[in-house]
């Protein structure tokens, strides 16, 4: 692998400089409006993206994937890429992070985009496989700090001009992103707009670290939340004696956003009965190089997540369906490997 061009392109870090909050998405403090952060040479690629390489190599694969699609119906045609090609914008989900986890039309639409605007969840892997197109980091968090009004603002602006642009989200726009505001404000200022969902960490994540988010003996539904929903004084919308009763019968609960409030929702949970038992696992930084997963139970994922220094982004899922991870023990579900001792 070492440091080759195609190895470049799939590193998974997150935008070099970027601090990741667990805000990022949901307040997001930004980077001086106009300033253009082309991706300095990325890092030597992890072993999880080695897989990935010639995916997206020149283009090669991705057209000849295209026009499959294209003979058989599924794919419109470029010209119907863009709401208007006289300036319009796609809101698009960018999914976890690796590259291959976008969609054929994310890929397309970043492809002949003429600006994307990234948030801090966009993996640098993504970025840095759009050479020659201008990519303005919104999601940095430095001073002086923009707001998401100035994103508007941008967004518009780039578009009125003439732009195709490109508005890229962590996951899907729509989960925890903000990206219903920005339609919108878009729709208020007449600026023509499509939106792509991504693959939602909310689903990814666990599944990538091989928990799936319902099983027919084991769990019918799911809930997600923020962890701010467990804030001590928030005036949270949730209702807990029934999330509690829920996940008390085995359903499952994904907490985004949740690692520094995690001894709140813990607590909350246990307060209404809860059993210790239930399974917990937290899945830092999923399809990134840095990928951790913790597991343990509501009894013990205080300290576990604290032992491993858990950081954001990460997800939480607390349920029965978490022991799925023991039952297929052997198998990277991200990739069809042995599961690697670093506990991805
Ligand atoms: N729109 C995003 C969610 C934004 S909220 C989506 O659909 O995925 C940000 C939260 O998403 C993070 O705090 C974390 O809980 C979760 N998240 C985002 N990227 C993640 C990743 N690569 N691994 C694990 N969790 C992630």
């Amino acid at each position: 692998m070492g440091d080759s061009p195609e190895a470049l392109i799939f590193e998974q870090a997150p935008v070099p400089g970027s601090s990741v909050s667990e805000t990022d998405t949901a307040t997001v403090p930004i980077t001086p409006v106009g300033e253009i952060n082309r991706q300095p040479p990325a890092p030597p690629v992890g072993r999880a993206m080695t897989r990935l390489n010639g995916e997206f190599e020149d283009g090669a694969a991705t057209s000849g994937c295209e026009d499959d699609f294209t003979t058989a119906g599924a794919v419109e045609p470029s010209a119907e890429l863009w709401a208007d090609e006289s300036g319009s914008l796609a809101l698009v989900g960018a999914g976890p992070g690796d590259p291959g986890l976008l969609t054929v039309r994310a890929w397309r639409l970043l492809r002949s985009a003429d600006v994307v605007l990234y948030d801090s969840l966009t993996s640098a892997a993504i970025i840095s496989s759009l050479e020659g197109t201008e990519c303005i980091d919104v999601g940095k968090r430095t001073e002086p700090r923009t707001t998401q009004t100035e994103i508007h603002d941008l967004m518009v602006a780039r578009a009125e001009q003439g732009d195709s642009v490109v508005r890229l989200k962590g996951g899907d726009p729509v989960v925890f992103g903000r990206g219903g505001e920005e339609a919108e404000y878009l729709a208020e200022h007449g600026v023509p707009f499509r939106v792509v969902p991504g693959v939602t960490s909310v689903v990814a994540a666990p599944e990538l670290a091989g928990i799936p988010v319902t099983h027919r003996e084991i769990s019918s539904s799911f809930t997600v939340i923020t962890g701010h929903e467990a804030a001590e004084k928030s005036d949270s919308h949730v209702d807990w004696d029934a999330l509690a009763e829920r996940v008390s019968g085995g359903e499952t609960l994904i907490v985004l956003m949740g690692v520094k409030r995690l001894p709140d929702y813990v607590s909350r949970l246990r307060d209404r009965g809860v059993p210790e038992r239930v399974p917990v696992a937290m899945i830092e930084k999923v399809t990134w190089d840095q990928q951790q997963t913790v597991t343990g139970t509501l009894g013990t994922i205080i300290d576990r997540a604290e032992e491993s220094a858990v950081e954001p982004p990460a997800t939480t899922v607390i349920g029965e369906v978490v022991s799925m991870r023991d039952r297929v023990p052997n198998i990277n579900w991200a990739d069809g490997t042995s599961r690697s001792p670093d506990n991805r």
